[in-house]
């Protein structure tokens, strides 16, 4: 369930500090180290899933639980527009192989990608 080298997994264990801002049984979120917005949060499964390429049909209402949370926590946040991100991969940019959805807005609107 937990892996050993996991920086999220030993965020959720507490063994690293983070700027928690919800957590239930299934989902830890927390604010990003290095935010690229005035809000960018972390959505993450407690359970240690590598990527969205290791999601499998059983954690579909995992995933659905970690979407629907977005839009509460970032209502919660002042955001009016918040935009998504799940890097998949180091061809998608995944730096930490713990999945993870990236949640961010705030200031000015986001630019087009
Ligand atoms: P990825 O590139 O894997 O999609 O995103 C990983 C994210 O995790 C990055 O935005 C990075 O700033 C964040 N991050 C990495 N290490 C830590 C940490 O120890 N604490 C927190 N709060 N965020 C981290
Ligand atoms: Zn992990």
């Amino acid at each position: 369930m937990m892996s050993d080298n996991c920086i999220f997994c030993k965020i959720i264990s507490g063994e690293i500090s983070s700027k928690k801002i919800f957590e239930d049984s299934d989902l830890m979120v927390f604010h990003d180290i290095r935010p690229i917005a005035p809000v960018h949060f972390l959505i993450i499964p407690k359970m240690h899933i590598e990527s969205l390429n290791h999601a499998e049909a059983e954690h579909q209402n995992l995933l659905g639980k970690m979407l629907l949370l977005a839009p509460k926590l970032a209502t919660e946040h002042g955001l009016k527009g918040f935009r998504t991100m799940i890097n998949t991969g180091r061809e998608g940019g995944q730096e930490v192989f713990h999945l993870h959805v990236h949640v961010f807005g705030g200031g000015a609107n986001l630019p087009k990608t």
